[in-house]
């Protein structure tokens, strides 16, 4: 982590609050987050989605013995012929019933896939290649010496890194651990993040809506987006627009949380007592970034807690979260590297409406074509409001900062919302 407070970074020279591309607000962001310190010692299953606090390494070869890859016989390659070759069968090895002799001159020995090569064999023969009499097998020209065997510590030599602190656990490194015989592994203890939703509009889910007022959906998509990176989640409920009641709510979301979300009461008008706020709570920085939807966003610390100001719209929480705040918290659970959710082309099959010098976050609906090449429509109404346009959505259409409209038939920047961690 740098140094350099948020205060003196905001300060740089080619810092503009006003127009902040996408890009130069998450690298400032970036500049501050440090994984959490505390670690625990959990069992192989337990995890699943944690973070690897410490390199795992492999305490034995792996494989543990040099194996066959391949049913058929295991020879000695000094043997082969260029023509055929007949060798006298000996005996058997199976995976986990090795044969215990040695192979001698003129001998081979059949083998399974996953057996031991025994002594004195260094050759595998696939059985599609031989015939055997059972007594005696004939083996076809055209055998390299050292084929199908696969040699011990071949993947892994038996003390080195078999999986790298940082580490997202996902099901292939369940398995990779549990190949090594290991049973627990030290992981990033878990985040905690704290949220609420500001504004005097807002009801909770249960209660009855007066004229004027809106239920309360931002606790929802940011609690499922937070339940699904593997955060602890502390939801503090709805926060009016009372000075006095966001301090109380600031400061108890600091003092429980690693991180603090919200959202609402980041955009013009409402911004300024919270700017005022938030100046005597801790170091935070208000932008209006040139994206849509999501334009004002503050990123900053709340006390030793992040803090993120999301803001009201619920599609635009939705897109602030996937675009900033998700890599964010990725890095402060400890993971390292942290890759962005990866980005590839279809095809747009309608118009798309887009003005210069900002980046838009359309929703999208990505499907293969009756040509097998992959297009993408939008999914209809984009206000950012109308959260069903991200529900109806699977992919999120990027139109970066230099793109104008879009004609129908043009490759356009997709990414999907699916199987994002
Ligand atoms: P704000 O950023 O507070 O000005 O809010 C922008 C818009 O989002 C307003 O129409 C709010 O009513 C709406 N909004 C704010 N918070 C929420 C929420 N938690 N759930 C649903 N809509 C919200
Ligand atoms: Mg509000």
């Amino acid at each position: 982590m740098s140094t350099l407070t948020i205060a003196q970074a905001s300060c740089a020279d080619d810092y503009d609050p006003n127009s902040m591309p996408v890009a130069k607000a998450r690298a400032f962001i970036h500049q501050f987050l440090d994984p959490v310190t505390g670690t625990l010692r959990v069992p192989v299953r337990s995890a699943l989605g944690r973070v690897l606090a410490e390199d795992v390494l492999s305490p034995v070869d792996v494989p543990a013995h040099r194996n066959s890859a391949m049913d058929g016989w295991a020879v000695r390659g000094a043997d082969l012929k260029d023509g055929e070759t007949e060798l006298a069968e000996i005996g058997a090895s199976f995976a986990g019933r090795p044969f215990g002799g040695k192979v001698g001159a003129g001998q081979c020995v059949r083998i399974m896939t996953g057996g031991v090569v025994p002594e004195g064999a260094d050759t595998v023969v696939m059985q599609e290649r031989a015939r055997s009499s059972g007594k005696s097998v004939r083996i076809a020209p055209g055998q390299k010496t050292g084929q199908n065997v696969r040699e011990a510590g071949e993947d892994l030599k038996a003390g080195s890194v078999a999986l790298r602190k940082g580490r997202i656990v996902r099901p292939a490194e369940l398995g990779l651990i549990a190949s090594l015989g290991v049973g627990e592994v030290a992981v990033y203890r878990p985040l905690r993040v704290a949220f609420f939703s500001t504004g005097d509009e807002l009801k909770s889910v249960g209660t009855a809506l007066a004229e004027g007022e809106i239920y309360d959906s931002n606790r929802y998509t940011l609690y499922g987006m937070l339940e699904r990176l593997g955060c602890e989640v502390l939801d503090m409920g709805v926060v009016r627009d009372d000075p006095k009641l966001l301090e109380r709510a600031f400061r108890e979301a600091a003092a429980n949380a690693d991180v603090v979300i919200t959202s609402g009461g980041v955009s013009v008008g409402e911004a300024d007592f919270v700017k005022d706020l938030l100046g005597k709570l801790g170091e935070v920085v208000f932008w209006k970034i040139a994206m849509k939807p999501g334009r004002p966003l503050a990123y900053g610390k709340v006390g030793a807690a992040h803090f993120f100001g999301l803001p009201g719209n619920p599609v635009s929480v939705m897109v602030t979260f996937y675009q900033f705040v998700r890599d964010a918290l990725l890095m402060v659970m400890g993971a390292n590297p942290v890759e962005p959710v990866p980005t590839f082309t279809a095809r747009c099959s309608t118009r798309l409406k887009k003005a210069p010098g900002r980046t838009e976050f359309q929703r999208g609906i990505l499907t293969r074509g009756a040509d097998g090449s992959l297009a993408v429509r939008p999914t209809g109404e984009q206000g950012s409001g109308i959260l069903k346009s991200m529900s109806d959505a699977n992919c999120f259409i990027i139109l970066g900062d230099d793109t104008g409209n879009v004609e129908p038939g043009t490759a356009v920047e997709v990414q999907l919302l699916e199987g994002v961690v």
